[in-house]
């Protein structure tokens, strides 16, 4: 039987990008917060590069029609580009005509760099509902094969949402669904792979878990974001629970994030849904 790889994913936007925050939610006034994405961005290549891992970048759009280079860089690398959306606004806060036309150019601004076609979408936020699976429909129509944006969990999505990766019927054909990683706890689905939960997570339990899994032959994601491994990042005036969610245990991430890479197999998510289903 096949080793299970898992999927490393990246959320390439800037420290700023916040959903919900009024203060940052007008990309009008994204051009006067001080750019600081290549530099982050450059750690997580470093990393990636030492642990010989592809991964996957879902980028903002925004992200590559102002920092062509950095997309051009880790294209060069033989990392996946996927899309992120344009402006980070939730799917949930736009209508279907408006999720299409940020979706379509987001693609275009990735595409027009990297001369390649945009496979993978992850909605900001993880902002798929029950009530927007029109999304779908859209991306599916866009060329997108897989989506990586549900949360089976009452908190952010649902709890009868697939834990594994799954095929959906759009009206254009099947689209891969690769939800966020969970594990059972208390009759609840529970996020530990990435972001906030990674950070509070005790390592070797992060570890053990998915080499638990990778045993049973599924796949898990592990997904981070560049301004988590920026520790001297301006702090933003936030709500209290988005400044747990975002600048929470921040220092550790680079330490976990690189104890994962050395012990654990990885791909980009393109692949890994591959393999997943052949
Ligand atoms: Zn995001």
């Amino acid at each position: 039987m096949r080793p299970t790889i898992n999927a490393f994913t990246v959320d390439l936007e800037d420290w700023y990008h916040v959903c919900g925050v009024d203060a940052c939610s007008d990309p009008a006034t994204w051009a006067s917060y001080e750019r600081r994405i290549t530099g982050s961005t450059a750690k997580i290549l470093s990393l990636l590069r030492r642990y010989g891992v592809k991964a996957t970048f879902f980028v903002l759009g925004y992200i590559a029609a102002n920092e062509p280079a950095l997309i051009k860089e880790i294209a060069g690398e033989g990392h996946e580009l996927a899309t992120h959306g344009f402006f980070h606004r939730r799917v949930y806060e736009m209508s279907e005509m408006e999720f299409d036309a940020d979706i379509g150019r987001s693609i275009e601004a990735i595409s027009t760099i990297t001369k390649a076609p945009v496979l993978g979408f992850r909605a900001p936020e993880w902002s798929i509902r029950r009530a927007n699976f029109w999304a779908f429909d859209v991306l599916r129509r866009h060329g997108i094969e897989y989506d990586s944006s549900l949360v089976p969990m009452s908190f952010m999505g649902c709890r009868d949402y697939p834990r594994l990766p799954v095929k959906l019927q759009t009206r254009y054909g099947e689209i891969v669904e690769f939800p966020l990683t969970t594990a059972r706890l208390f009759h609840e689905n529970v996020p530990f792979s990435g972001g906030l939960p990674l950070r509070i997570a005790p390592y070797f339990y992060v570890l053990s878990k998915i080499q638990s899994m990778n045993r049973r032959g599924i796949p898990a994601v592990v997904y981070t974001h560049p301004w988590e491994f920026d520790t001297a990042q301006p702090k933003l005036n936030l709500p209290l629970s988005r400044r747990f969610m975002h600048y929470f245990n921040i220092g550790v991430t680079g330490r976990k994030v690189e104890g994962l890479l050395k012990r654990l197999p990885f791909a980009p998510m393109k692949d890994v849904v591959t393999a997943y289903f052949s």
